[in-house]
């Protein structure tokens, strides 16, 4: 099985360039599985997987998708990759993102761009998107990406897989290249609700290299996949459908909900008034975040160091000026100034208050319903280089995604059906831990 996958990663690869390394040791790893016996009871031993490269690993490097870390290799894995190798999974290689995770198109790696599989010529979203397209292309039938404001999600909905964005602190970050750490966290990308249940299993819990993962009962993901839908209680935003949606994704995201009543929900429009200033207050929010977490990368402990260097000023100066992409540098400016003494309570503090109208809107819905649904995305996988001129063009992408990152709770993107031959994604929210609920109600509608 390993050596196929690694047969069909490379048919393909000059296409899609999905991946930044290869595990040259996958054979190997995948022949002592084969050898210690394959555990009937275990659905990940012997199992290829593919795993974002901002998840450092000792045996492949680790650049997240910048310059700034050509070459580097970590020493010690994450817990995700110690948690997926302790279950026999064979790591096959690192997938390409937008760089340090900032963006939704992968366009923004400073590697290369990786396409959709179902049309080459669009993105496969971000940040994400070499482990969205892997999966979606066949490739494997599982891996792990990172989400901060959506990067699982919106990629998940542009190639039509499953991504889940577990509740915050459901994974350890350990090892996750950190870009906003109060929003990332870790979450699988599969074809299907159940493989992406028993991917959820094996990297959940807690960690105690990670204060801030939970020490709440990890369940057995897929225990509830067949309980169905009948008497929940599914609230639909109307914000959700609103101006700048595309009509093709209401409608199928309308169908979807006639479909959750036929099958026994009911299906209520809710409000989430603040939603809609999510986007702004993510981006001083995460930015913020971004600025001090970058600092480490400084010419002196990692990766790339600028030549040019004449002392020691000069070598912060022209390693972080030249081994930054420019949406990097954006961000870390955006975030420097909106925690500078001048402009905190307008900006950083301002944006604080907002999250918390934003967690106070879904505790509201979630306190007479079980579920939310809606849109996963604006519209379908857009044209590479289509929105490359304004920034902000490519951020209203995570609309919808971004205010569940910004009240922690999980959040699950699915297939919904098509536009024009390209997928749209639904996407499910719910209360803070209840990822079964999410995997039940996926699994009642794939
Ligand atoms: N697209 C968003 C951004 O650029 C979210 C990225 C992510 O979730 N890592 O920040």
């Amino acid at each position: 099985l390993t050596k196929q996958t690694l047969a069909n990663i490379a048919a393909q690869e000059p296409d899609l360039q999905a991946y930044l390394a290869m595990n040259e040791a996958a054979v190997e790893q995948a022949e002592a599985v084969d050898a210690a016996g394959i555990d009937p009871d275990n659905v990940l031993s012997g199992m290829p997987v593919a795993i974002k490269d901002n998840l450092v690993t000792t045996n492949m490097p680790t650049t997240a998708a910048s310059k700034m870390l050509e070459n580097f290799h970590s020493l010690f894995n994450a817990t995700v990759v110690e948690k997926l190798q302790a279950a026999g999974a064979i790591i096959v290689g690192k997938t390409n993102l937008d760089e340090f995770a900032m963006g939704s198109s992968t366009e923004k790696s400073a590697y290369q761009t990786t396409k959709n599989p179902w049309d080459l010529t669009t993105v496969p979203g971000g940040s994400s998107g070499g482990s969205a397209a892997t999966v979606s292309a066949g490739q494997v039938l599982a891996s792990l990406g990172s989400d901060t404001g959506g990067s699982i999600r919106q990629p998940a909905s542009f190639t039509g897989v499953v991504g889940m964005k577990p509740t915050y602190g459901r994974v350890s970050r350990w090892g996750l290249i950190a870009f906003g750490s109060s929003f990332d966290q870790v979450g699988p990308f599969t074809r299907t609700v159940k493989d992406n249940a028993y991917l959820l299993n094996a990297i959940a819990g807690h960690d105690d290299h990670d204060a801030t993962s939970s020490d709440q009962e990890v369940p057995d993901f897929t225990a509830h996949l067949n309980d169905g839908v009948q008497g929940m209680r599914i609230a639909l935003p109307k914000e959700y459908l609103g101006d700048g949606i595309a009509p093709a994704v209401k409608d199928a995201i309308r169908a979807a909900a006639k479909q959750y009543e036929d099958l026994g929900a009911t299906v209520e429009t809710v409000s989430l008034p603040h939603a809609k200033y999510g986007v702004m207050a993510y981006y001083a929010l995460a930015s913020s975040e971004a600025s001090s977490n970058l600092e480490r990368f400084d010419g002196i402990r990692y990766g790339y160091r600028s030549p040019e260097a004449k002392n020691l000023e000069d070598l912060y100066v022209q390693t972080r000026s030249t081994g930054f992409g420019n949406e990097v540098k954006r961000r870390i400016m955006l975030g420097t100034f909106a925690l500078s003494a001048g402009s905190f309570d307008k900006y950083f503090k301002k944006a604080a208050q907002i999250r918390t109208l934003i967690i106070e809107d879904f505790q509201k819905v979630f306190q007479d319903h079980d579920l939310i649904m809606g849109p996963t995305a604006p519209t379908k996988a857009f044209q590479i280089g289509s929105e490359s001129t304004d920034p902000t063009e490519m951020y209203v992408n995570d609309v919808m995604t971004i205010p569940v990152n910004l009240a922690g709770l999980p959040g699950m993107s699915l297939p919904a059906g098509f536009s024009d031959g390209l997928p749209i994604g639904m996407q499910l929210i719910g209360k803070p831990f209840a990822e079964s609920t999410l995997y039940q109600a996926g699994h009642a509608f794939e």
